[in-house]
């Protein structure tokens, strides 16, 4: 057959790349760091641990009674050396450069947990980059030595993706490179600088001072982390001493990955939000350029961005591909990891069995908030509580036991979790199911519990579109009543008021109790707990009852329940519309009702030409947006309002 594998470490086609291999799905492993700061992890319990050398498990933030179980092609532990990661994953994939195949190492997950270190590592831990290309160097030198029917040489190049531009590091005066394809399809950077080496020497010659040109931000996770993509290509071309004299070149993409981070968490502002937007767009699409690959859809969405498009042909294809996940222990990373792990996840199951942590045992290390009820296992919080008392719409899994060990997660209820997590949570999910059109099980949450929380904030908002009708009616009742009895206005107002504050109270119950704020502010005062928090009071009924004088137009009346929500709550809510409008990348802006990936690409397009938007009209101006879908975005202005029931609240 036309390929000679296996004996050896490399043997060469013996025909060019005339016929192609089936595609390659991109293999997916995940290396979990050991803590790295054990002094302050005491009192930190892990949140995710390995079950073999393909899964993992993690404990659940929606139920403290199940686990979530990932599966990986690899999982490397917090014990796996340098070695582990390398010959397992890396080492196997290099011979086919010597094909005239493609390759790539890329290393993701949020700062800090050990991207630079899988790929880079130390002069005492060296790691991925150092190691490939000792053994690429030296496989180039057996295979192309005199009398062999191919010589080889290497050359390196070293690039940087940042803000979506990119940007030659051995040659930093060079500005903003295009990316190229030519007619075979190869990618190619016109002017990037290539550097020939034949040994180690040389590569760190250039590699090292390049290294310090490296844009590097200061933010408040990690102090020189990472906010671009850092490419490292090394490519071997082969030429063939003898007659037809054929060429090949193989392609090896070693890649550091921007930080996978939520932004909002990093306290980043301005500039550095919109860097952040600018590497999650790079990060999201690859997530979706893997998801695709994978799962052998037709359309790859390679062009989407420039990280991906530059490993167009070496992503898929007959390249061959690894992308490591790197996750961190502590619970502070938590969020990150679950969204690294949906990122990369080919699979995830749903295991009802509490995540217990073996250092785990005495309940001084329970969130602080628990109850006595909460501290007791299922079975026995059930007898605590009165049979009255039983929860609907929190499933006791009938297989657990309440063994002793099983009594506490250390992840909190969501009753006793801090507002602003379970806001980002929630948030996460909102994503998830508005990314959800787009076929991206790329952060596969299960369906059904995505569904639920949909459902949840769907029925919050019907109840209350199904509250203003009712109150609607029952003003033209009024109206009507007046209208009749216009004669005893003065002394039938009480009566006439009784009946309906009865009503009111039933109709307006859940309000009583609820909280309004727009969205954005929640998250703002995640950031400032100083925010004021405004609460709902049904004061504004009564004012509105006072206002409905018998002149006084049915539809003034609805005006007037609008602003009694509260004006200047509706005044922040449009100012934060607008910030968004202004700052927001278009992956922001798809959290606007009725904005979807194309409507948020013309906005930032428009953003981009104009400047920023004055007001939050102006959007009318965007080409694309209609003045119906911009009506009704007004109204939906609203939809960024949502009532929390009050336990989840300060
Ligand atoms: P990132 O590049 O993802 O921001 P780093 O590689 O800089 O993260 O890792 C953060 C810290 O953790 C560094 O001090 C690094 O040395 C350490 N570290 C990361 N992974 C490991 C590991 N597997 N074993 C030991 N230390 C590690
Ligand atoms: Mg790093």
């Amino acid at each position: 057959e036309a390929k000679l594998r296996g004996a050896g470490r490399c043997r060469l086609s013996k025909i060019g790349a005339s016929r192609r291999p089936p595609p390659a799905r991109v293999r997916v492993a995940v290396r979990l760091r050991p803590f790295v700061d054990r002094t302050a992890g005491t009192s930190d319990p892990p949140c995710v641990r390995g079950i073999d050398s393909c899964s993992l498990e993690i404990a659940n933030w929606r139920n403290h009674q199940e686990t979530l179980k990932y599966q990986f092609d690899a999982f490397y532990g917090e014990r796996s050396t340098q070695q582990d990661i390398y010959t397992g994953s890396v080492q196997p994939i290099l011979r086919h450069l010597l094909e005239g195949q493609n390759a790539s190492v890329l290393a993701y997950g949020p700062t800090g947990a050990g991207k630079t270190h899988t790929m880079l590592g130390s002069p005492e831990q060296p790691g991925v980059i150092p190691r490939a290309l000792m053994d690429l160097l030296q496989l180039t030198r057996e295979e192309g030595t005199e009398g062999r029917p191919w010589a080889l040489s290497v050359t390196m190049s070293y690039l940087e993706i940042y803000q979506e531009k990119v940007l030659d590091l051995l040659d930093p005066a060079s500005g903003d490179l295009v990316i190229r394809e030519d007619c075979r399809g190869n990618i190619l950077i016109p002017g990037l600088t290539q550097k020939p080496i034949t040994s180690f020497a040389d590569f760190e010659r250039h590699f090292l001072p390049a290294s310090r040109n490296r844009t590097v931000g200061a933010t408040r996770l990690n102090q020189r982390s990472s906010r671009s993509h850092a490419v490292l290509l090394v490519k071997v071309d082969q030429r063939e001493r003898l007659a037809p004299f054929r060429q090949r070149e193989g392609k090896l993409y070693l890649i550091d990955l921007a930080g996978s981070e939520d932004n909002r968490r990093t306290g980043n502002r301005g500039l550095r939000l919109k860097e952040s937007g600018a590497i999650n767009t790079s990060l999201f699409v690859l997530g979706k350029v893997v998801d695709a690959l994978n799962q052998g859809l037709p359309r790859v969405p390679y062009r989407d961005s420039k990280l991906t498009r530059l490993l167009q042909d070496s992503l898929g294809g007959s390249a061959h591909s690894i992308l490591i996940a790197n996750i961190a222990p502590e619970r502070r990373f938590y969020l990150d990891t679950v969204s690294a792990l949906n990122f990369a996840a080919r699979s995830k199951e749903v295991i009802n069995r509490p995540f217990t942590n073996e250092s785990l045992q005495s309940p001084v290390l329970a969130p602080v908030k628990l109850s006595q009820k909460e501290l007791l296992g299922p079975p026995e919080a059930k007898r605590a509580r009165g049979p009255e008392e039983e929860e609907i719409g929190s499933p006791e899994p009938m297989a657990a036991p309440a063994s002793a060990s099983q009594k506490l997660s250390p992840l909190q209820k969501l009753s006793s979790m801090d507002p602003a997590m379970l806001e980002r949570l929630l948030s996460l999910d909102r994503l998830l199911a508005s990314q959800g059109s787009l076929g991206a099980p790329l952060l596969s949450t299960p369906k059904r519990e995505r569904m639920v929380l949909m459902k949840t904030v769907e029925e919050r908002d019907l109840e209350i579109e199904r509250l203003k009708m009712k109150q609607k009616e029952l003003e033209a009742k009024v109206l009507a009543q007046k209208a009749e009895d216009s004669k005893e206005k003065e002394n039938h107002y009480p009566t006439m008021l009784r009946p309906l504050s009865h009503r009111t109270v039933t109709v307006a119950k859940p309000l009583k109790r609820a909280v309004v704020m727009p969205l954005q502010l929640i998250q703002a005062q995640a950031a400032s707990p100083n925010v004021e928090i405004h609460i709902l009071k049904n004061k504004g009924r009564k004012r509105k009852l006072e206002s409905l004088d018998a002149s006084e137009p049915e539809e003034k009346a609805e005006d007037c329940w609008e602003l009694q929500i509260s004006p200047e709550l509706l005044a922040h809510g449009r100012k934060k519309i607008l910030d968004l409008l202004n700052e927001g990348s278009a992956r922001d802006l798809r959290s606007l009702q009725r904005i979807g990936p194309k409507k948020a690409q013309l906005i930032v397009g428009w953003r981009e030409l104009h400047g920023p938007f004055s007001q939050v009209e102006d959007l009318e101006r965007v080409e694309g947006i209609t003045g119906k879908l911009m009506e009704s975005f007004l109204k939906a202005c609203g939809a960024v309002w949502r009532i929390w029931s009050s336990p989840l609240l300060p």
